[in-house]
C-alpha cells in the first residue's frame, strides 16, 4: 500500500463549511452553506483530492509510476502532478492536443512537477479508456498505474463519501457540478432517505450525465437530479454572461469561483433560488469543488 501521509499535513481537512447569505432573490427563504473544499489546498484542490485518495492509497508501495489523461486544463493532471510530486513518484500525463509549442500554465506547472508529458492527437485521446489502448499504453508504462481522466472510478466514491460525511450540520439538499459524474455519484450514495443531490451539469449532457452517476450507484437508490440548462453553451464555454456574473461574485464574495464549474454552479444556484426551486425554510449546501487553477489564462 501506498502512504500518502505525506501530504496530510498540507491538506486543510476537513474543509471548512461557511455560511453563504448573498443578496439574491429568493435567498431569504432558505439556508445556505459552502462546503469549501477549494480550500483543501492551493494546488491538490477540491474534488481532485477526494477521488484520488484512496486510488492511491491503493497502490502496492513499489509501484514505478502513475499514468493519466486529460486536457490542457485539467485540474485532475494538476492535482495528481503536484501529489507525484510530493510523494516522489513518476507521473506520465497524456495529453489531448498537442500543446509543445505553446504550454498553457497548468503544464507549464506539470513541467516544474517533473510529469513526463506526452501530446496525443484529439482521435488517439478518444481512445482513453479502450481496453485494446490501454494494454498498449500498460505495455509502454510497465508496472504502473493508469488512472483515467479526472481520476474518475469506483475508488474515488468513498474520498467523496468523506467530504459529505464532514457535514456535520443538518441540510436537505446538496449542490455540485457534474461532469464525469463520479463527485455527484459519491455524494448521492452518502445521504440519507430525506435528503437529495441536485447536480448542476457543466457540459451538453441530457442522459449522458446520468447515466455516468449511475454506473457508480449499482443497486444503490438514487436521490438526485441533474439540472440541464445551465452548461451556458458547453464544457469550458464562459460566454460574457457568465464571465461577468463571475467576476462580480469575485469583486463581493468572500471566495472565488471560475466560469468551468464552480461559476456555473453559483450561476444556477442564483436562478434556482429566484424560481423557488427550494422549499421555503430548505438548507442546501454547496459543494465548492474547487479547480480555480484553471482561470489562469495563456
Ligand atoms: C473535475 C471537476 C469537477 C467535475 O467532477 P466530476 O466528478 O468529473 O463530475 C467539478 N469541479 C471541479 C473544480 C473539477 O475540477
Amino acid at each position: 500500500m501506498l502512504n500518502t501521509e505525506a501530504l496530510d499535513t498540507e491538506l486543510n481537512l476537513p474543509s471548512p463549511l461557511e455560511k453563504f447569505a448573498p443578496e439574491w432573490e429568493g435567498a431569504e427563504r432558505v439556508t445556505m452553506y459552502v462546503k469549501r473544499d477549494d480550500a483543501i489546498h492551493s494546488i491538490i484542490s477540491g474534488n481532485k483530492w477526494r477521488k484520488l485518495k484512496y486510488a492511491l492509497q491503493s497502490l502496492p508501495k513499489d509501484i514505478s509510476g502513475v499514468v493519466s489523461f486529460g486536457g490542457g486544463f485539467s485540474n485532475h493532471l494538476h492535482a495528481l502532478g503536484f501529489v507525484c510530486k510530493q510523494l516522489n513518484i513518476p507521473f506520465h500525463a497524456i495529453i489531448r492536443g498537442d500543446y509543445s509549442q505553446n504550454p498553457t500554465p497548468m503544464l507549464n506547472d506539470l513541467l516544474q512537477y517533473g510529469t513526463h508529458l506526452h501530446y496525443v492527437t484529439k482521435v488517439i485521446y478518444k481512445r482513453r479508456n479502450d481496453s485494446d489502448y490501454l494494454r498498449e499504453l500498460q505495455t509502454q508504462f510497465p508496472n504502473m498505474a493508469i488512472i483515467p481522466e479526472g481520476g474518475s472510478q469506483q475508488a474515488a466514491i468513498r474520498g467523496v463519501q468523506e467530504m459529505v460525511q464532514e457535514i456535520t450540520i443538518p441540510f436537505d439538499s446538496i449542490i455540485a457540478p457534474v461532469a464525469s459524474g463520479a463527485t455527484l455519484a459519491g455524494i448521492v450514495s452518502s445521504l440519507s432517505s430525506s435528503q437529495t443531490a441536485h447536480g448542476i451539469g457543466v457540459l451538453k449532457g441530457e442522459n449522458y450525465l446520468e447515466s455516468l452517476v449511475n454506473q457508480f450507484l449499482p443497486g444503490e437508490s438514487r436521490s438526485y437530479t441533474i439540472h440541464h440548462q445551465f452548461h451556458c453553451g458547453g464544457y469550458a464555454k464562459i460566454p460574457p454572461y457568465l464571465s461577468e456574473f463571475c467576476d462580480y461574485f469575485n469583486q463581493t464574495m468572500p471566495f472565488k469561483i471560475e466560469g468551468v464549474y464552480s461559476g456555473k454552479v453559483f450561476w444556477a444556484l442564483k436562478h434556482l433560488l429566484s424560481t423557488h426551486t427550494f422549499a421555503q425554510g430548505h438548507r442546501i449546501i454547496i459543494v465548492h469543488t474547487g479547480g480555480l487553477q484553471g482561470m489562469r489564462c495563456t
